[in-house]
Formats: C-alpha cells, sequence, structure tokens
C-alpha cells in the first residue's frame, strides 16, 4: 500500500462516500480532484491534467477555479454526472494539522437549483422507483419548484418507464437490489442518471408531507427519494409541497409508444418541439405556464365532468376578446413565482429575485379585476385571496432597492427609510464624502496650486496629490508625506483620515447590516411559500387556458361534445400539426363510428393520408381530454381511457430492435390493455416482415381486437385481401383514401370515402417521384405477373391448406408443422436455382 499525505488521507477517506460523483475538493481557491476523477474530469471539462506530491507516489490532478467553478459544474451534470461539494470547514489560519473539510452538497442532474442549469419552461423531476411485492411504487419530486408526486403502478415494469417518459425526469434513485438490464433500460428510455437509495426513512419535522397518504407503500415510495435528497442538499427542504398522490386511474394511460408516436411534446425525428402538438398548443407567457401545458398534454383526464368544466373555461375566455388580451398582458409581467418559492426557501434568492417577486404581484389586482368581468364563476374566482400578496409586496416594496447589484454581501439592496441605524451610516458615508468632495476645492484656494488633486485607492485611502511642479507650494505642517510617484507626492491630513475613518466604517458597518437586514427579510419570505406556490399553481392554470383559448380562435377550433355512448362523431376533422403547414390545402375528414361500428379497415395508396386521417383522430382526443378544443367542425366524443398506436417507421435503432420486432411489442401491448373504451391506431401493422406472415399476422389481429376487445380502431393496411373481413366481421367498416386516376397519372385527393381501394397504388408513387421510365415500366411488367400468379395461387389454395393443417380437430402433425415452418423461413431470392431444387427435394424426403 502506497504511503499517502495527510490530506490525500482525508481525500482518499472523502471520497470512499462519494464514488459516484466527482469530489470537488476544496484548496485554497480551487476544487481539485485527484485519481480517476482527475483522469475523467480533464477530458470531460477539456481541461489540463497535472500531478501533485501525495506521499510516495504522484497523483493525477486537476482543478477549476472556485469562481468559475460553477459552469464546469454545471457542464458534468449536463452531462448526467453529480459532483460532490467538498468544502474546509474550519479556518485554516486556526486549523491544528489538516484543515478539516466536509462535504457540503453533492449536487446531481435532478437536483439542480441554479437558475442557469435549468430549463425555464420545463420541470427538473427526481424520481425513485420502489418495487413492491407485486408492483411498483413511483415517486417524483421537482426541487426546484417544490412540487412533489407519488403514484402506484399495478403493471409491469415497462408502464413505470411509460408513466415516467415525458415528464422529464433527470435522475431515477432506484434501491440497490435492482438488476442491471431494469437499469439499463431506466436510463436508455429516459436519459436519466441512475443513483443508488436504500433508506426511506422521513425525519419527524417533515411527515406533514406524507399526511394524508395511507398506504404505508406510498409513503415508503416517497421515502426514498426524500432520503436521497435530503442526504445529497443537506440543508432544509422548507418549500417543498405535501406530496400529491395521483390516482392513475384518473388519467388517461399513454404508453411510452403513444406518446412517441403521436409526437405530443417532441418529435420522432429530432426529439425537438417542432411538429409536435406541444408546439401548436403552447402560447403561454409564463415559465409555469409551459411547464404546466406539459403536464396536462401528459396527463389527459377521464372524468368527464373535470374535462367539461376545462371546456368552459376556455369559452368563456374565448368569448371574452379584450380581456384575454389584457390578461396575456398581464401575465407577460410574471415572473417564475414557483422556483422564486423555491430558491427563497434554499436561502439562494438575491435582492434582484425578490425585486422580480414584487413586479409579479403588483399586476395581480390588475389580473384579479379582469377575471372580474368574465362571466364564469370558475375563471372569475381562480385566483386566491389576494392579502398575503399585498404583505408580501409591501414588505419588499419598502425593504428591497430599486436597482440591487446581484451580490447580496455589498450593499445596495436595502431602500432608505426602510432601517433608522441604516439611514444614519448612510448619512454618515455621504456627509463625509461629501467633506471630501469639498476638500479639493478648499485645499487648491488654500495652497494656489491649481493641479491639486483629492483621489482615493485601496491601499492608501484618501490623498492630496500635488505634482511635482508644485511642491515648493506646500505646507509641510499640515501634510504628511505617504507616497512618492514620479511625477507627483501624495499627502493626508489628520482631518482626511478622521473622515476617511468615518466614511469606510459607516460603508462597513451599513454593508454588513444590509446583509442582516436582507436576511431577516428573506426568513420572512418563507412564511408566505405555500401561498406563493398556491399563487403559481393558479397562475400555471389560467395561462394554460388562456393559451387553449387562443389557440382554440386563431385555428377555428371547435368545443367537443363529450357523450356517454360508444359513438365518434367528427365533421371536417384536420390534424393539428399538418394543417398548420398544409394551411388551406389540408381536406378535412369526417370520423363516424357509430355504436356498431368498432373497427375502420382504411385501405389506398401510399401517400394518401391514411397515417395523417388516424394520427388526427388520436390528437383530437387528446386536445379533447386535456380541455381544449378540437379541430374539426362539429366533435361528438367518448372518453377514452387509453390510447394505443403502432404508427410509421419509427425503429428502435439505438435499442438494437427490429421494425418488425417494435411492431410485434407495440401491438402485443395493445391488445392485453386495451379495453372497450381504448382507442387502437393500427398503421399497416405486418409490414416489416414476409407478405404472408404479415398478412396473416395482421387478420389474426383485427379479428381478436374485433371480437376480444371492441375497442374503436382505426386499422390501416396495405393488405388489400384483408377488406374482405367487412363480410366476416359485423363491426368492421372499410374506408379508403380516394385517388383520382385518369392516363395513369394519380392525383391524390386526400378524402375519406366509404368502401375499400380497388387497388394499390406504389408505382404510381414511384413514378411520382420521378424514378427513371425503365424502373417504372419494368415494375408495372412484374406487378401484373405477381398478380396473376397470385390470382392463381387463391384459386387451388383452400383444399391443399387444409391438409397440411389440421383435420378434424385433431392436432396438427408435427413433421407438416416443421416443413411449413422451413417453408416460411427460407428467403427464395438468396437461392439459386440449384439450391431450391435441393431445398424442395429435401421437404419432400420430410413428409414422405
Ligand atoms: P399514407 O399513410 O397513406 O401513406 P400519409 O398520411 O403519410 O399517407 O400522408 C402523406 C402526405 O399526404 C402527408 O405528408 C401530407 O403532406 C399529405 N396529406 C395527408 N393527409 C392530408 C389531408 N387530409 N389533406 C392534405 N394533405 C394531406
Ligand atoms: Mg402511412
Amino acid at each position: 500500500m502506497a504511503k499517502y499525505t495527510p490530506m490525500m488521507k482525508q481525500y482518499i477517506q472523502i471520497k470512499k462516500e462519494h464514488k459516484d460523483s466527482f469530489l470537488f475538493f476544496r484548496l485554497g481557491d480551487f476544487y481539485e480532484m485527484f485519481f480517476d476523477d482527475a483522469l475523467k474530469a480533464a477530458k470531460e471539462l477539456e481541461i489540463t491534467l497535472t500531478q501533485r506530491d501525495g506521499g510516495d507516489e504522484k497523483i493525477p490532478m486537476c482543478g477549476v477555479p472556485y469562481h468559475s467553478a460553477e459552469r464546469y459544474i454545471k457542464t458534468l451534470i449536463e452531462k448526467g454526472y453529480k459532483v460532490a461539494i467538498c468544502e474546509q470547514v474550519e479556518d485554516p489560519k486556526t486549523a491544528k494539522g489538516v484543515v478539516k473539510r466536509e462535504v457540503v452538497q453533492v449536487i446531481t442532474p435532478g437536483t439542480i437549483m441554479e437558475g442557469s442549469m435549468l430549463t425555464e419552461e420545463e420541470n427538473n423531476f427526481i424520481a425513485s422507483i420502489t418495487p413492491t411485492q407485486e408492483n411498483f411504487v413511483i415517486s417524483y419530486v421537482d426541487l426546484s419548484t417544490g412540487e412533489s408526486f407519488v403514484s402506484l403502478i399495478e403493471r409491469e415494469f415497462k408502464d413505470v418507464i411509460s408513466e415516467l417518459y415525458n415528464r422529464p425526469v433527470r435522475e431515477i434513485v432506484v434501491p440497490s437490489d435492482v438488476d442491471d438490464q431494469s437499469k439499463e433500460e431506466l436510463a436508455h428510455y429516459l436519459n436519466a442518471t441512475i443513483s443508488i437509495e436504500d433508506g426511506n426513512d422521513i425525519p419527524s419535522e417533515y411527515q406533514y408531507l406524507v399526511d394524508g397518504l395511507e398506504d404505508d407503500r406510498l409513503i415508503k415510495g416517497f421515502g426514498r427519494v426524500f432520503q436521497y435528497i435530503f442526504k445529497s442538499q443537506k440543508r432544509f427542504l422548507l418549500h417543498l409541497q405535501k406530496v400529491e398522490y395521483v390516482e392513475l386511474a384518473h388519467y388517461m394511460k399513454l404508453d411510452l409508444y403513444s406518446k412517441r408516436n403521436l409526437e405530443l411534446m417532441e418529435s420522432i425525428r429530432d426529439k425537438s418541439k417542432k411538429g409536435t402538438l406541444l408546439s401548436v398548443l403552447d402560447q403561454t407567457a409564463t415559465a409555469m405556464g409551459a411547464r404546466k401545458l406539459k403536464k396536462w398534454i401528459d396527463r389527459p383526464l377521464l372524468s368527464k365532468s373535470v374535462i367539461e368544466k376545462r371546456h368552459q373555461q376556455v369559452e368563456a375566455l374565448m368569448s371574452h376578446f379584450f380581456e384575454r388580451e389584457e390578461l396575456k398582458e398581464a401575465l407577460k409581467e410574471m415572473y417564475d413565482i414557483e422556483r422564486l418559492a423555491g430558491r427563497i426557501s434554499y436561502g439562494n434568492v438575491n435582492a434582484r429575485d425578490l425585486l422580480q417577486l414584487k413586479r409579479s404581484l403588483s399586476s395581480l389586482p390588475n389580473v384579479q379585476h379582469i377575471l372580474a368581468q368574465i362571466d364564469e364563476s370558475t375563471i372569475k374566482n381562480l385566483l386566491p385571496e389576494l392579502k398575503p400578496y399585498e404583505d408580501v409586496y409591501k414588505l419588499l416594496d419598502v425593504g428591497i432597492a430599486e436597482d440591487p447589484p446581484i451580490s447580496i454581501t455589498e450593499g445596495g439592496i436595502i431602500k432608505d427609510g426602510y432601517h433608522e441605524q441604516l439611514d444614519q451610516y448612510r448619512e454618515a458615508s455621504r456627509n463625509g464624502k461629501a467633506w471630501v468632495a469639498n476638500l479639493e476645492a478648499e485645499e487648491r484656494q488654500r495652497t494656489g496650486i491649481k493641479s491639486l488633486k483629492v483621489g482615493y485607492n485601496k491601499v492608501f485611502g484618501y490623498y492630496i496629490e500635488v505634482t511635482k511642479a508644485n511642491l515648493s507650494n506646500v505646507d509641510l505642517s499640515r501634510y504628511e508625506r505617504k507616497q512618492t510617484l514620479t511625477n507627483a507626492e501624495r499627502y493626508i491630513t489628520p482631518e482626511l483620515k478622521e473622515k476617511e475613518r468615518l466614511i469606510l466604517e459607516a460603508n462597513d458597518r451599513s454593508v454588513e447590516l444590509e446583509y442582516e437586514l436582507f436576511i431577516a427579510i428573506r426568513d420572512q419570505m418563507k412564511d408566505y411559500i405555500p401561498s406563493l406556490q398556491l399563487l403559481a399553481e393558479r397562475i400555471s392554470q389560467l395561462d394554460v387556458l388562456l393559451s387553449f383559448a387562443n389557440v382554440s380562435e386563431t385555428n377555428n377550433y371547435v368545443k367537443p361534445n363529450i357523450v356517454d355512448s360508444h359513438v365518434v362523431n367528427i365533421e371536417d376533422a384536420r390534424h393539428p400539426v399538418v394543417e398548420k403547414v398544409m394551411k388551406d390545402e389540408f381536406v378535412p375528414n369526417n370520423f363516424n363510428l357509430d355504436e356498431n361500428t368498432n373497427v375502420l379497415l382504411i385501405t389506398g395508396p401510399n401517400m394518401a393520408g391514411k397515417s395523417t386521417y388516424m394520427r388526427q383522430l388520436g390528437l383530437i382526443v387528446i386536445m379533447s381530454q386535456i380541455g381544449c378544443f378540437v379541430p374539426a367542425k362539429f366533435a361528438e366524443l367518448p372518453v377514452f381511457d387509453q390510447i394505443f398506436t403502432r404508427i410509421g417507421a419509427a425503429d428502435d435503432l439505438v435499442s438494437g430492435q427490429s421494425t418488425f420486432m417494435v411492431e410485434m411489442l407495440e401491438a402485443e401491448h395493445a391488445v392485453k390493455n386495451a379495453t372497450q373504451h381504448s382507442l387502437i391506431l393500427f398503421d399497416e401493422i405486418g409490414r416489416g416482415t414476409s407478405t404472408y406472415d404479415g398478412m396473416a399476422l395482421a387478420q389474426s389481429i383485427v379479428e381478436y381486437i374485433h371480437d376480444q376487445i371492441g375497442a374503436k380502431t382505426l386499422f390501416s393496411t396495405h393488405y388489400h385481401e384483408l377488406t374482405a373481413l367487412e363480410e366476416s366481421l359485423s363491426q368492421l367498416t372499410n374506408v379508403h383514401v380516394e385517388v383520382d386516376e385518369h392516363d395513369g397519372e394519380v392525383v391524390f385527393l386526400h378524402h375519406i370515402k366509404e368502401g375499400k381501394a380497388d387497388k394499390s397504388y406504389g408505382v404510381h408513387v414511384a413514378k411520382l417521384a420521378h424514378l427513371p421510365d425503365d424502373i417504372i415500366n419494368r415494375a408495372n411488367y412484374l406487378l401484373e405477373t405477381y398478380e396473376a400468379t397470385s390470382a392463381l395461387r387463391e384459386q387451388s389454395s383452400s383444399d391443399e391448406q387444409l391438409t397440411l393443417f389440421e383435420t378434424n380437430d385433431q392436432p396438427p402433425i408435427q413433421k407438416n408443422v416443421d416443413v411449413i415452418n422451413e417453408l416460411q423461413g427460407v428467403n427464395l431470392m438468396n437461392m439459386t436455382p440449384m439450391d431450391a431444387m435441393n431445398f424442395l427435394y429435401e421437404l419432400k424426403k420430410k413428409l414422405d
């Protein structure tokens, strides 16, 4: 074992407790890192790696200056790392031996509070997952806003991921016995840092957080994330709000796939907001509102009355154009009250923050006044009682200076007139300065030296400066020489020094006093944290409702009629995102699924608009259930409990799953969990495998949904053969997308009509894309050949199949099954004619 210096021993000791973090070890004006931390940090932060004598070996070391540490910490956090801040906790001057050091805070992706590291319009959640006997408890906290939630998930691990997806969760705390694969899946799907915590105690002074939670599993689940925060932050967490139990049964269930496929908040292509439902709906004016909107989109409601209440609120705001405009302007004046409250609790607000808070509160009476004009009681009374906010406003208005600096230790943050003693210090300082300012003129007169100057510097304080040419006029009985420059001499006088002492003393005292007064105001503010959080909640609701009203008006949305029966009846429906791009070009379509129509089987050529039509319904349902109006002329909809999707060719390349596998996983998830009240959107399922495989699967899936589930289902397919199902499945109806064709040219009308499409137009689309004529002609020829062969095959298939599969309910003969499997597995395109002959020969032998 190597011998280390006492300080390195101390480092190693502390590092042991913080293995999963970069340990920022305070040494004078630097945070230093050693060993592996240093090697890794040098790379991640692009800083110079050096080394240090640590006993009998050289130790890799790198460091960042204390003053610019925040920038480096931010970089590491953004990369998903954690940083343990280790400070000197005793004065190095008085310390005996090695200065005592302690980790004072662990900064982690899920626990950041610094404004510069947070995204304004996004929550920053840290979640915990606690497996219990037969289900999971998830809890998540946004430390910057103080919100805490807990839910019980009665299903599988996959549902945990779906629930947290889109949330945005930066860090996930799990018990140490969670297996590696689960950890990897969490990190992968949720892009989060994984941390371990086995404790789940909630100290008695924080018990109120879980008041009202009865289920012990929920309390323990929250306890895990709480313990982790508590241990890493090492400070009071006054702003944490009572844990809200989210009963998942009250919200529409959207699995991971649907959240992703419907592009609710991020696009599949580049994960940006562009092209998403969020981008259309977000006209919020505040950061609080922007975050609230995301929560609403993520959790469509299930209660008819609550949905209808939101619709009414939006309607009321829509019919008050001027009030709406005024409210929007007023909300623009609002800063992020929710996060300010969090920082007040954390003790890291400065005077500018408090001034922002004051400005935000100053517009409240106006907001209240405008709301009172709106004849919808739930809007009229949206704001809480204004009294506590008036008190806060007054406190800040008399206490905090109008143009304070960022620092709270250099004065200039408390208003004149707030505190008598402070005013006296300031007066003394002002008088002293005025005296000094007069001194120059006085001394010039007295000495007759016109160029005489009074100045100040940090080392010598105030001085009188006389150029060398004028030295003969200086009265050395009054002036005492202090400093010699090349061209001048600097002097002091006893009166000047006395004034200087008074000024500096007054300055020092007033800065100290200001700091104390500021801390007192900040502490006083802590009493108002719950009120501020309530206000933030209401303002954010108002902001989202206003946004809905604006968007609904601009885009001509209609208030949906929520019905109890199992019908979907929408006239002239549009896709909210696509219509934004296409403007007037977009062709509206109807949805008519009465009580007896559950499955629409959609056929039509590529590029006709099938996928658009299907997604459109998904988005309309979500818009309706989050309380917004919908893009249509008329809409009658039930409340859907879940939406399942299988849409588009979004290959899950990252996790290495093939399109077909993803397709089957999505289908499995849907058929297993869907109910009669769900919406299923299956877009060209079975595409990723060979024709017969795919068609067989597609058909059996439609039949299963039709017979066993009875969910409203849009099922698009390129297998025209499936349209025959209309005859055997009573609740299935064929629709197709209309195209116009003359002289071999195809024009897409994007119009959905009853009945099946007569053929596929793939080759026409290729032509539209200007593939060379040779290819198009050849393809047309091949198509005709294929169609002729498959017609032949259909004629001869029926009786032969019977002998291969089964007879009179008897189990299939194993060797036959083997042969079929082999046939299905073989890729004819890769075979030479000779291979094919041999293969056939082998097969025949097996059947003998
Ligand atoms: P499909 O799924 O049938 O191949 P898509 O739904 O992907 O077709 O639509 C192809 C393109 O057609 C879309 O990108 C869009 O530009 C256009 N489109 C689809 N539906 C409409 C519509 N209702 N009105 C106008 N254009 C549409
Ligand atoms: Mg499509």
